[in-house]
């Protein structure tokens, strides 16, 4: 790591900076972990997918190769009788991030370790909470620095009190923070401290960059963006979830699709989500509206794929390797316009297509 100013700051100072996130969702699906319980062992099963995967994102843009270790800490461990698993694991999910990113020497991806919200922190009782939660987050840390990461992401927190420790930890060992509330509420973190002050807070602890992620998709995140931006003067970071989040339904778990009887207790999250999934065009919207708000650490979380990733990349201008094969229907033989394309097959379009 460049001790004097991080690679990070770096990057952010030229311009923005895209995160791919939402691997435990993708993995999920794919058939290579629980949801519900949500723990990435398939860093130590099935490594191979985690590094297809974090190839996938960097050929669709992402400028960051995230290290699987979300909910991979002692208590979540913990809790599926593995918590002899978790060094190793730890370990090895910073190695396949570093060994994808040496396969791509032009993009030079930034290799984030992550830490994330433990579901034990009680606000009620903050001192108890810190005395389990910080040792959590030092062992983690020593990994990831010891492995040398370029920075690491803290996600996810829905208490300030819980985030304040975690950008502390990071920052003591002198490493790059990127610190992320998951907004459940438009003004107040669970332990009901406005994110302005929180982010006050944070930055104190050290955090370079700060920001919303998960939880909300891009129309509902956003305004609450437009007021932070006005209130905070450090690196804005925006990651929403890649689902259509309504004034109605702000979060992803509020969700209800009216279209379906047959979902278990009625509630899509996290399971039937498909009907809500943004198309590539809302995620390029969305990026326009952050790049107003001069946000430079961009990504997307629960929901994601790498074609959401190349659109957030190149509407801010990048080529990607996957823009290769970024859509051309000017060459599709119904609805294309190139002269060698056959006339009669327009009559598909006025006959049964319309
Ligand atoms: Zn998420």
């Amino acid at each position: 790591m460049n001790t004097s100013k991080s690679f990070l700051e770096e990057r952010l100072a030229q311009g923005t900076v895209i995160c791919a996130e939402g691997y435990i969702f993708e993995l999920e699906r794919r058939g290579y972990l629980s949801a519900g319980e949500f723990v990435p062992e398939v860093v130590l099963e099935s490594p191979e997918a985690v590094k297809n995967l974090h190839r996938e994102f960097v050929r669709a843009g992402s400028d960051v190769v995230e290290a699987l270790t979300y909910y991979a800490h002692r208590e979540k461990l913990k809790l599926v009788g593995k918590e002899d698993i978790l060094e190793q694991l730890q370990k090895q999910a910073i190695r396949l991030a570093q060994e994808v990113a040496c396969e791509f020497p032009e993009e030079n991806p930034l290799v984030a370790g992550n830490i994330s919200n433990t579901n034990i922190w009680d606000s009620s009782d903050v001192k108890s909470s810190e005395k389990i939660v910080r040792p959590m987050f030092e062992e983690q840390v020593r990994w990831a620095k010891e492995a040398g990461v370029d920075y690491i992401v803290a996600e996810t927190f829905c208490t300030a009190g819980e985030a304040q420790v975690a950008c502390d930890v990071i920052s003591q060992e002198k490493i790059p923070v990127v610190l992320t509330i998951a907004p459940y509420n438009d003004v107040v973190t669970r332990d009901n401290v406005s994110y302005e002050k929180c982010f006050e807070l944070c930055q104190k602890a050290g955090a370079l960059v700060l920001g919303l992620n998960c939880a909300r998709g891009p129309a509902t995140m956003l305004p609450i963006l437009q007021r932070l931006r006005s209130e905070v003067s450090c690196y804005l970071a925006a990651l929403p979830v890649v689902y259509r989040t309504s004034l109605v339904e702000p979060i992803f778990q509020n969700l209800k699709d009216k279209g379906c009887s047959c979902i278990p207790e009625g509630r899509p999250y996290p399971t039937a989500l498909e009907p809500f999934v943004c198309n590539r065009y809302e995620v390029s919207e969305f990026t326009k509206a952050c790049m107003a708000l001069d946000i430079r650490y961009l990504g997307l979380c629960c929901g994601a794929g790498p074609y959401h990733i190349r659109s957030m990349a190149e509407t801010l201008g990048k080529t990607t390797r996957a823009s290769r094969f970024t859509p051309d229907l000017s060459k599709h033989y119904v609805y294309g316009k190139k002269e060698n394309l056959k006339p009669f097959n327009k009559d598909i379009k006025d006959t049964f297509l319309n």
